[in-house]
Protein backbone atom coordinates (compact mmCIF):
# COMPACT_ATOMS: atom_id res chain seq x y z
CA UNK A 1 0.00 0.00 0.00
CA UNK A 2 1.65 3.56 -1.02
CA UNK A 3 1.42 6.47 1.22
CA UNK A 4 -1.35 7.24 -1.01
CA UNK A 5 -3.72 4.89 -0.67
CA UNK A 6 -7.06 5.68 1.45
CA UNK A 7 -7.33 4.05 4.81
CA UNK A 8 -10.79 2.78 3.27
CA UNK A 9 -11.71 1.90 0.29
CA UNK A 10 -15.32 1.41 -0.39
CA UNK A 11 -15.71 0.06 -3.77
CA UNK A 12 -19.37 -0.77 -6.12
CA UNK A 13 -20.76 -1.95 -2.50
CA UNK A 14 -24.07 -3.82 -2.37
CA UNK A 15 -26.54 -4.99 0.35
CA UNK A 16 -30.26 -6.44 -0.62
CA UNK A 17 -32.86 -7.22 1.85
CA UNK A 18 -35.99 -9.18 -0.15
CA UNK A 19 -36.43 -7.38 -3.29
CA UNK A 20 -35.21 -4.08 -1.56
CA UNK A 21 -31.74 -2.85 -2.84
CA UNK A 22 -30.41 -1.42 0.65
CA UNK A 23 -27.29 -0.11 -0.43
CA UNK A 24 -27.02 -0.30 -4.24
CA UNK A 25 -23.28 -0.19 -5.68
CA UNK A 26 -21.75 2.83 -3.85
CA UNK A 27 -18.00 3.76 -4.08
CA UNK A 28 -16.30 5.78 -1.90
CA UNK A 29 -12.79 6.42 0.11
CA UNK A 30 -11.80 7.79 3.65
CA UNK A 31 -8.09 8.92 4.51
CA UNK A 32 -6.78 8.39 7.99
CA UNK A 33 -7.06 11.47 9.95
CA UNK A 34 -10.40 12.56 8.49
CA UNK A 35 -13.84 12.66 9.56
CA UNK A 36 -16.43 11.84 7.25
CA UNK A 37 -20.35 11.74 7.83
CA UNK A 38 -22.70 9.74 6.09
CA UNK A 39 -26.22 11.73 5.77
CA UNK A 40 -29.42 10.54 3.81
CA UNK A 41 -32.92 10.07 4.49
CA UNK A 42 -34.33 7.65 6.69
CA UNK A 43 -33.74 4.25 4.66
CA UNK A 44 -31.58 5.47 2.86
CA UNK A 45 -28.79 2.56 3.63
CA UNK A 46 -26.57 4.19 6.25
CA UNK A 47 -26.61 1.46 8.82
CA UNK A 48 -26.66 -1.10 6.38
CA UNK A 49 -23.17 0.44 4.96
CA UNK A 50 -21.98 0.63 8.43
CA UNK A 51 -22.55 -2.89 9.45
CA UNK A 52 -21.32 -4.10 6.48
CA UNK A 53 -17.99 -2.00 7.26
CA UNK A 54 -18.29 -3.81 10.60
CA UNK A 55 -18.68 -7.17 9.20
CA UNK A 56 -22.15 -7.74 11.14
CA UNK A 57 -23.91 -8.10 7.87
CA UNK A 58 -21.96 -9.43 4.82
CA UNK A 59 -22.16 -7.63 1.61
CA UNK A 60 -23.70 -8.94 -1.56
CA UNK A 61 -21.11 -7.60 -3.64
CA UNK A 62 -18.49 -5.06 -4.12
CA UNK A 63 -15.08 -4.64 -1.67
CA UNK A 64 -14.45 -2.84 1.49
CA UNK A 65 -10.41 -2.71 2.10
CA UNK A 66 -9.02 -1.41 4.91
CA UNK A 67 -4.94 -0.86 4.27
CA UNK A 68 -5.61 -2.89 1.29
CA UNK A 69 -7.08 -5.85 3.12
CA UNK A 70 -10.47 -6.99 2.12
CA UNK A 71 -13.20 -6.94 4.65
CA UNK A 72 -15.86 -8.29 2.93
CA UNK A 73 -16.11 -12.13 3.99
CA UNK A 74 -14.33 -11.73 7.53
CA UNK A 75 -16.17 -12.36 11.16
CA UNK A 76 -16.84 -9.03 12.56
CA UNK A 77 -14.18 -10.34 15.09
CA UNK A 78 -11.42 -10.35 12.86
CA UNK A 79 -12.62 -7.10 11.29
CA UNK A 80 -12.28 -5.67 14.92
CA UNK A 81 -8.81 -6.70 15.21
CA UNK A 82 -7.83 -5.41 11.80
CA UNK A 83 -8.61 -2.21 13.54
CA UNK A 84 -12.24 -1.03 12.73
CA UNK A 85 -13.97 0.15 16.02
CA UNK A 86 -16.87 1.13 16.44
CA UNK A 87 -19.13 3.08 19.90
CA UNK A 88 -21.85 0.72 21.48
CA UNK A 89 -24.17 1.70 24.03
CA UNK A 90 -23.04 0.79 27.55
CA UNK A 91 -24.88 -2.39 28.31
CA UNK A 92 -27.59 -2.28 31.28
CA UNK A 93 -25.70 -4.86 33.16
CA UNK A 94 -22.04 -3.06 32.58
CA UNK A 95 -24.25 0.07 34.48
CA UNK A 96 -23.28 -1.20 37.70
CA UNK A 97 -19.78 -0.92 37.43
CA UNK A 98 -17.76 2.10 37.76
CA UNK A 99 -16.57 4.49 34.79
CA UNK A 100 -12.76 3.58 34.91
CA UNK A 101 -13.82 -0.59 35.11
CA UNK A 102 -15.50 -0.41 32.15
CA UNK A 103 -12.87 0.93 29.93
CA UNK A 104 -10.44 -1.57 31.97
CA UNK A 105 -13.05 -4.23 30.83
CA UNK A 106 -12.75 -2.99 27.32
CA UNK A 107 -8.79 -2.68 27.63
CA UNK A 108 -8.63 -6.22 28.57
CA UNK A 109 -10.78 -7.49 25.66
CA UNK A 110 -8.21 -6.08 23.42
CA UNK A 111 -5.75 -7.59 25.11
CA UNK A 112 -7.84 -11.05 24.49
CA UNK A 113 -7.52 -12.32 27.70
CA UNK A 114 -10.72 -14.13 28.60
CA UNK A 115 -13.54 -11.65 29.92
CA UNK A 116 -14.68 -14.19 32.48
CA UNK A 117 -10.93 -14.49 33.76
CA UNK A 118 -11.30 -10.89 34.76
CA UNK A 119 -12.07 -9.53 38.46
CA UNK A 120 -13.51 -5.83 38.40
CA UNK A 121 -11.65 -5.52 41.98
CA UNK A 122 -8.10 -6.08 40.08
CA UNK A 123 -6.10 -2.79 39.15
CA UNK A 124 -4.92 -4.27 36.42
CA UNK A 125 -5.43 -1.67 33.19
CA UNK A 126 -6.39 0.97 35.76
CA UNK A 127 -3.42 3.31 34.43
CA UNK A 128 -3.81 2.70 30.76
CA UNK A 129 -7.73 3.01 31.56
CA UNK A 130 -7.45 6.80 33.41
CA UNK A 131 -4.97 8.10 30.82
CA UNK A 132 -8.14 6.70 27.93
CA UNK A 133 -10.34 9.21 30.63
CA UNK A 134 -8.49 11.77 30.45
CA UNK A 135 -8.55 11.87 27.01
CA UNK A 136 -12.33 12.18 26.99
CA UNK A 137 -12.57 14.14 29.76
CA UNK A 138 -13.85 12.24 32.33
CA UNK A 139 -10.86 11.21 34.60
CA UNK A 140 -12.53 13.10 37.21
CA UNK A 141 -15.40 11.00 37.15
CA UNK A 142 -13.33 7.36 37.29
CA UNK A 143 -14.76 6.35 40.14
CA UNK A 144 -18.44 6.67 40.04
CA UNK A 145 -20.81 4.03 38.71
CA UNK A 146 -21.91 4.62 34.73
CA UNK A 147 -25.78 4.35 36.35
CA UNK A 148 -25.53 7.54 37.81
CA UNK A 149 -23.79 9.78 34.90
CA UNK A 150 -25.64 12.28 32.80
CA UNK A 151 -26.14 11.40 29.13
CA UNK A 152 -23.75 12.99 27.67
CA UNK A 153 -20.74 11.81 30.01
CA UNK A 154 -21.96 8.18 29.24
CA UNK A 155 -21.31 9.13 25.48
CA UNK A 156 -17.62 9.93 26.60
CA UNK A 157 -17.40 7.15 28.00
CA UNK A 158 -18.37 4.77 25.50
CA UNK A 159 -15.90 6.72 22.94
CA UNK A 160 -13.41 5.97 25.71
CA UNK A 161 -14.40 2.21 25.43
CA UNK A 162 -14.21 2.27 21.73
CA UNK A 163 -10.50 4.05 21.71
CA UNK A 164 -9.36 1.04 24.09
CA UNK A 165 -9.16 -0.90 21.10
CA UNK A 166 -7.02 1.83 19.25
CA UNK A 167 -8.89 1.59 16.18
CA UNK A 168 -7.44 2.83 12.90
CA UNK A 169 -11.13 2.88 12.12
CA UNK A 170 -14.27 4.76 14.01
CA UNK A 171 -17.62 4.19 12.68
CA UNK A 172 -20.29 5.80 14.96
CA UNK A 173 -23.76 5.21 13.91
CA UNK A 174 -25.95 8.74 15.40
CA UNK A 175 -23.43 9.33 17.93
CA UNK A 176 -25.62 12.31 19.07
CA UNK A 177 -29.29 10.36 18.97
CA UNK A 178 -30.90 11.91 21.93
CA UNK A 179 -28.44 14.87 23.15
CA UNK A 180 -29.14 17.95 23.79
CA UNK A 181 -27.29 20.69 21.20
CA UNK A 182 -24.16 21.53 23.89
CA UNK A 183 -23.28 17.93 24.42
CA UNK A 184 -23.76 16.92 20.65
CA UNK A 185 -21.33 19.84 20.17
CA UNK A 186 -18.67 18.53 22.80
CA UNK A 187 -19.21 15.08 21.77
CA UNK A 188 -18.21 15.81 18.17
CA UNK A 189 -15.48 18.28 19.31
CA UNK A 190 -13.70 15.46 21.14
CA UNK A 191 -14.10 12.96 18.43
CA UNK A 192 -12.24 15.71 16.13
CA UNK A 193 -9.51 16.15 18.84
CA UNK A 194 -9.10 12.21 18.32
CA UNK A 195 -9.02 12.41 14.99
CA UNK A 196 -6.18 15.23 14.75
CA UNK A 197 -4.18 13.93 17.42
CA UNK A 198 -4.40 10.42 16.68
CA UNK A 199 -4.94 10.34 12.68
CA UNK A 200 -8.02 8.35 13.57
CA UNK A 201 -10.37 7.96 10.72
CA UNK A 202 -14.25 8.63 11.40
CA UNK A 203 -17.30 7.50 9.56
CA UNK A 204 -20.49 8.81 11.24
CA UNK A 205 -24.06 9.34 10.53
CA UNK A 206 -25.88 12.53 12.10
CA UNK A 207 -29.41 14.03 11.62
CA UNK A 208 -28.01 17.16 12.74
CA UNK A 209 -27.09 19.61 9.87
CA UNK A 210 -25.57 21.89 12.10
CA UNK A 211 -23.06 19.31 13.47
CA UNK A 212 -22.06 17.87 9.94
CA UNK A 213 -21.25 21.13 9.10
CA UNK A 214 -19.65 22.54 12.00
CA UNK A 215 -17.33 19.07 12.22
CA UNK A 216 -17.33 16.96 8.63
CA UNK A 217 -14.10 17.24 6.77
CA UNK A 218 -16.18 15.59 3.51
CA UNK A 219 -19.43 14.10 3.67
CA UNK A 220 -21.81 11.46 1.21
CA UNK A 221 -25.34 11.27 0.82
CA UNK A 222 -27.22 8.52 0.10
CA UNK A 223 -30.13 8.05 -1.09
CA UNK A 224 -32.27 5.01 -1.63
CA UNK A 225 -28.94 2.97 -1.27
CA UNK A 226 -27.25 5.21 -4.28
CA UNK A 227 -25.10 7.58 -3.46
CA UNK A 228 -25.94 10.96 -5.12
CA UNK A 229 -23.19 13.33 -3.97
CA UNK A 230 -20.09 13.61 -2.34
CA UNK A 231 -18.12 16.48 -1.18
CA UNK A 232 -16.86 19.30 1.38
CA UNK A 233 -20.03 20.15 3.46
CA UNK A 234 -20.30 23.26 1.59
CA UNK A 235 -20.14 21.75 -1.62
CA UNK A 236 -23.05 19.41 -0.70
CA UNK A 237 -25.44 22.15 0.55
CA UNK A 238 -25.63 24.02 -2.62
CA UNK A 239 -25.79 20.53 -4.35
CA UNK A 240 -29.15 20.13 -6.27
CA UNK A 241 -29.52 16.49 -6.21
CA UNK A 242 -29.30 16.84 -2.45
CA UNK A 243 -31.58 19.78 -1.73
CA UNK A 244 -33.97 17.35 -4.06
CA UNK A 245 -33.59 14.45 -1.92
CA UNK A 246 -33.86 16.17 1.33
CA UNK A 247 -36.30 18.56 0.96
CA UNK A 248 -38.19 19.30 -2.19
CA UNK A 249 -38.36 22.20 -3.59
CA UNK A 250 -38.31 25.72 -2.07
CA UNK A 251 -36.43 24.60 1.11
CA UNK A 252 -33.21 25.33 2.69
CA UNK A 253 -30.69 22.61 4.53
CA UNK A 254 -31.08 24.70 7.13
CA UNK A 255 -34.64 25.00 7.11
CA UNK A 256 -35.26 21.17 6.67
CA UNK A 257 -32.53 20.33 9.64
CA UNK A 258 -34.25 22.83 12.32
P1 LIG B 1 -30.79 4.16 7.33
O1 LIG B 1 -29.83 3.73 8.39
O2 LIG B 1 -30.20 5.09 6.32
O3 LIG B 1 -32.05 4.74 7.91
P2 LIG B 1 -31.02 1.32 6.74
O4 LIG B 1 -29.69 0.93 6.26
O5 LIG B 1 -31.39 0.98 8.13
O6 LIG B 1 -31.24 2.88 6.48
O7 LIG B 1 -32.12 0.70 5.80
C1 LIG B 1 -32.05 0.73 4.36
C2 LIG B 1 -33.21 -0.07 3.77
O8 LIG B 1 -33.02 -1.44 4.04
C3 LIG B 1 -34.57 0.29 4.32
O9 LIG B 1 -35.51 0.16 3.29
C4 LIG B 1 -34.79 -0.76 5.38
O10 LIG B 1 -36.17 -0.99 5.59
C5 LIG B 1 -34.10 -1.97 4.79
N1 LIG B 1 -33.54 -2.87 5.80
C6 LIG B 1 -32.53 -2.57 6.65
N2 LIG B 1 -32.22 -3.62 7.44
C7 LIG B 1 -33.05 -4.63 7.06
C8 LIG B 1 -33.22 -5.99 7.46
N3 LIG B 1 -32.46 -6.54 8.42
N4 LIG B 1 -34.18 -6.71 6.85
C9 LIG B 1 -34.92 -6.19 5.87
N5 LIG B 1 -34.82 -4.93 5.42
C10 LIG B 1 -33.89 -4.14 6.00
MG1 LIG C 1 -29.81 3.95 10.47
Amino acid sequence: MSAATPLLQVSNLGKSFGGVKAVDGITFDLAAGELLALIGPNGAGKSTTFNMVNGQLKADQGSIRLAGTELVGQRPRDIWRLGVGRTFQIAETFSSLTVVENVQMALISHDRKLFSMWKPAAGHKRDEALALLEQVGMKAQADRPCSVLAYGDVKRVELAIAMANSPKLLLMDEPTAGMAPKERNSLMALTKQLVVDRGLAVLFTEHSMDVVFAYADRMIVLARGRLIAQGKPLEIRDHPKVQEVYFGTGKTFEKAAA
